[in-house]
């Protein structure tokens, strides 16, 4: 019997779950809203539901699921199986989601933070592979980080969270973050500081017409809106991504000096608008380098989109049942 893994990735604003054979192809793929308002108990149930019909669908194909990996974003207890914090899906905090499912599903069930998944997705599947040494970036609902230092995914001292890129500080005198700091890098490149960006610039009556305001008042604003109103030439939602390009730029720029090396490679749904963020981004590297050659940089964009995090859960996962 052929053996397969799932991998899920569980985001701020969506949940994906694939099945995946042990080259990294996927054979399966869902996509669906996070749904975090029903609390912990309902969004581990209705996960449940989804792997135990992947589970019934691989049997019938003749294979067998062995593991499955979770990505989720936020501080997380390996060992125990736990979310400790995760200021994009609050309702996790304390929940031992990776224990419920083990137990439920009755297969190893491996947790780790959704960015360094990532960081194992690229590495195995994509541009990180062959890269020893490299920064990761993923723009969503918040921004995560991870680093591949020497071919391996950097835990520093295991403290449930490392390389959180997203809370370093570019601006101490910035918007609030959702971690409870002042001008985290997340508060100013992530789907979250696009959205809440826009909802201050109409609560101080600076924008009060137009398509960036109408798709605010139908609570249809999200980091697409947002971006192809951009596109069509919106003043302030073109602040933003020079904003977001900026941001990035000053972290990437502390990170490469202190690191002292030179990839940087960034992913997420927010990625997608890489041609509006990009030159702001290369600009503000070049004016806040200035111990690196800035002409051997190299910053490129994830190819794998949505799923590199998944497929470094499956990674994971095979790792630990394959
Ligand atoms: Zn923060």
């Amino acid at each position: 019997m052929n053996k397969t893994v799932l991998g899920v990735d569980i985001g701020g604003t969506h949940m994906r779950l694939a099945m995946v054979d042990e080259q990294g192809r996927v054979l399966h793929h869902l996509k669906e809203k996070t749904l975090i308002q029903e609390g912990a108990g309902q969004t581990a149930e209705r996960l449940r539901d989804e792997c135990r019909a992947f589970i019934g669908q691989a049997a019938a194909e003749g294979s067998r699921v062995v593991a499955m990996g979770l990505g989720v974003a936020g501080k997380i207890d390996r060992i125990r199986g736990k979310v400790l914090f995760s200021p994009n899906l609050p309702a996790l905090n304390g929940y031992p989601l990776a224990t419920e499912l083990q137990r439920e599903l009755g297969i190893p069930v491996v947790l780790e933070n959704d960015a360094n998944a990532y960081g194992l997705g690229e590495h195995w599947a994509r541009r990180g592979q062959g890269i020893a040494n490299w920064i990761g970036l993923t723009l969503g609902t918040g921004v995560g980080g991870c680093l591949i230092l020497e071919q391996r995914l950097w835990r520093g001292d295991d403290l449930g969270c490392v390389a959180e890129i997203g809370h370093m500080i570019v601006d101490p005198q910035g918007p609030r973050c959702a971690c409870g700091a002042r001008g985290c890098l997340e508060a100013h490149a992530s789907a979250r500081a696009l959205w809440q960006s826009v909802g201050q610039a109409v609560a101080r009556g600076e924008l009060t017409a137009g398509p960036l305001f109408e798709h605010w008042q139908a609570r249809a604003l999200d980091a697409a809106a947002v971006y192809s109103c951009a596109q069509q030439g919106d003043e302030l939602a073109r602040r933003l991504f020079d904003r977001m390009g900026w941001a990035l730029g000053l972290a990437l720029a502390n990170l490469f000096t202190v690191l002292g090396i030179r990839h940087a490679i960034i992913g997420g749904g927010v990625s997608a608008a890489w041609d509006l963020f990009i030159g702001p981004l290369r600009r503000s590297v070049e004016e806040h380098c200035m111990m690196m050659p800035v002409q051997n940089l190299l910053i490129q964009r994830s190819l794998l989109g949505d799923e590199a995090a998944l497929l470094g859960a499956a990674r994971l996962a095979w790792q630990q049942g394959g």
